[in-house]
């Protein structure tokens, strides 16, 4: 049964986000193989995995050796149309939050679609709120409040079982799922800096002030999950409002184009 979704399975990367220990790097790759997920994604690891790690992934050392290391959290997501975060953390700021199961069953209909990534936070810190803020979900494992933060690894390990437990029940946890082509992270990070560049060069926004702001309208978009299409032409309505006639470097096609794209498309 459990074939079924490999490709699925494969699609799922968890992302680890400055990890300190390179020992919770082989627990996480420990963690993940058991549960029969492979991908590893390292974002600027205080240390790359070393002795330590492959003692504490005992075995598991395939993933470890296929882990990327990537500069920053945008890279390690690439490709990715779904991001959850992991929070040992309720946060102050409201973000759609799921339990273990609704996570695993997001991500296991999602992956059918495409790449997905659940990011893991600092062993000190956790997940910054501009990190939290890249995220469409969060992630909460049900803990004691007054001793909430579970170690790494063994975070890693409780929604890898949740991933598997779901995959083994496929059937009774459908959940719907879009089979639109929605816009990569790396897409909606250029959609983002697109509109605070120009908010705040149509004076809506003084930048300096305005990450509140920014976190609420990525709230909404991210609530929103625009495809291609959409975010194309968001973006030709800012080059727009910028006076440009020509997309901006990273290139939203002009809004005739873009109005081109999604008349012949509907
Ligand atoms: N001290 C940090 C927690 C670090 S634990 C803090 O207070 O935020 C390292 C990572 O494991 C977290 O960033 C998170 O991604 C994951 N994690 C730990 N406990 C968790 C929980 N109860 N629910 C979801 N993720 C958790």
């Amino acid at each position: 049964m459990i074939n079924q979704f490999e490709a699925e399975l494969a699609r799922i990367r968890f992302v680890l986000v400055e990890t300190t220990h390179t020992g919770n790097i082989g627990a996480t790759a420990r963690a993940l193989k058991t549960m029969g997920l492979s991908r590893i994604e390292l974002v600027a690891p205080k240390h790359p995995p070393d002795a330590e790690a492959l003692v504490r992934a005992s075995g598991a050392d395939d993933l470890l050796e296929r882990a990327g290391i990537h500069p920053t959290l945008t890279d390690a997501l690439s490709g990715c149309r779904l991001v959850i975060g992991a929070s040992a953390r309720l946060r102050t700021i409201e973000w759609p939050l799921l339990n273990p199961e609704q996570c695993a069953q997001r991500l296991i209909a999602e992956a059918a679609q495409g790449d997905v990534a659940l990011v893991m936070g600092r062993e000190s810190s956790g997940l910054t709120n501009d990190e939290l803020a890249r995220c469409h979900y969060l992630v909460h494992i049900p803990t004691n409040p007054d001793f909430s933060s579970l170690n790494l690894a063994a975070a890693v390990q409780v929604l890898a079982y949740e991933i598997r437990r779901n995959v083994l029940e496929r059937g009774e946890a459908s959940v719907e799922t879009s089979t639109r082509d929605l816009a990569t992270a790396e897409e909606m990070e250029g959609f983002f800096g697109h509109l605070a560049e120009t908010l705040s060069q149509i004076g809506f926004s003084d930048p300096g002030q305005s990450r509140t702001l920014m976190k609420r309208l990525r709230r909404l978009f991210n609530r929103a999950r625009p495809d291609r299409i959409e975010t194309n032409i968001l973006r030709g309505i800012l080059s727009a409002a910028q006076g440009r006639k020509s997309p901006s470097p990273d290139a939203a096609p002009s809004v005739h184009q873009t109005h081109g794209i999604s008349c012949s498309s509907e």
